[in-house]
């Protein structure tokens, strides 16, 4: 059975700014009670008074297990029991495989994909105690196809699908659902550090001929925590222009 009437308690990792950013305005604009965090207190403590009374800024590096059990313990202390996760925080360390460092590499799945196996491990309980929850993990296209000179970032991203799928598997019984959201080209700072001929070259073989916003990915984060979604769990959504097709 669903719970729709339930009060959001969302945390957006990584929420300072870009997707994250639109994530936790979409939901504080819902009402909702809404923790990001990010590396600098001053960044996200600057958004959250951008977006309102009900949203919190902390600083915590996901990267760091006892750091997100800590910020866990903050939240529940400010709002209550974190019912949304939107494991978003990421990042990119984009080389060909042969001039790849140890530390590109490690850096990417450790920020990608295990910062979302500490924050689920730490979420899942309390979910598990409400009988509601929504994981929603933020993928990519290059978890679904793959790209030449990103292949520690389509590791993290094909990861977290797998990853999703199995804990949605898990907590399905419990009505807590686990998605991924797979993103094509979004205009964020992550992607402003490509060229203009990388930008043009990719925007030409988006069927919809442009770039994504932020705001276009929110609404689909937001959609997976919402009642219209309440059966949906194990999903890895594109919302890409047609550019995964
Ligand atoms: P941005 O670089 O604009 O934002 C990334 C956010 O993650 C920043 O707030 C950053 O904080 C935070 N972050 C990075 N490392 C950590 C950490 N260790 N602990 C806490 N926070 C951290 O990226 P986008 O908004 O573009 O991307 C958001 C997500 O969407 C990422 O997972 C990305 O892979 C994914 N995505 C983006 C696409 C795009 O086209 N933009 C396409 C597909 C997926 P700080 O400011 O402190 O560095």
């Amino acid at each position: 059975m669903s719970n729709d009437n339930v009060e959001q308690i969302v945390l957006v990792t990584g929420g300072g700014r870009g997707i994250g950013r639109a994530c936790a305005q979409a939901f504080a604009e819902s009402g909702a009670k809404v923790a990001i965090c990010d590396l600098s207190l001053e960044v996200v403590e600057q958004t959250a008074s951008e977006l309102g009374s009900n949203v919190k800024g902390y600083a915590a590096d996901v990267t760091d297990r006892e750091a997100v059990d800590k910020l866990f313990k903050s939240i529940e202390q400010d709002f209550g029991t974190v019912n949304v996760l939107v494991n978003n925080a990421g990042i990119n360390r984009d080389t060909l495989l042969m001039r790849m460092k140890d530390a590109d590499w490690e850096s990417v799945i450790q920020t990608n994909l295990n910062s979302a196996f500490y924050c689920c491990r730490a979420a899942a309980r309390g979910m598990i105690k409400q009988r509601w929850g929504r994981i929603v993990n933020m993928s990519s296209i290059i978890g679904l196809r793959g790209q030449g000179g990103q292949t520690n970032y389509a590791a993290s991203k094909a990861g977290l699908i797998a990853f999703g799928k199995s804990l949605a598997q898990e907590l399905a019984s419990r009505n807590i659902t686990v998605n991924a959201v797979c993103p094509g080209y979004i205009e964020t700072s992550m992607t402003n550090e490509l060229s203009d001929e990388q930008k043009a070259a990719i925007v030409e073989r988006v069927p919809m001929g442009r770039v994504g916003s932020p705001e276009e990915v929110a609404r689909v984060v937001q959609f997976l925590a919402s009642p219209a979604a309440s059966y949906i769990t194990g999903a890895a959504i594109p919302v890409d222009g047609g550019l995964a097709m």
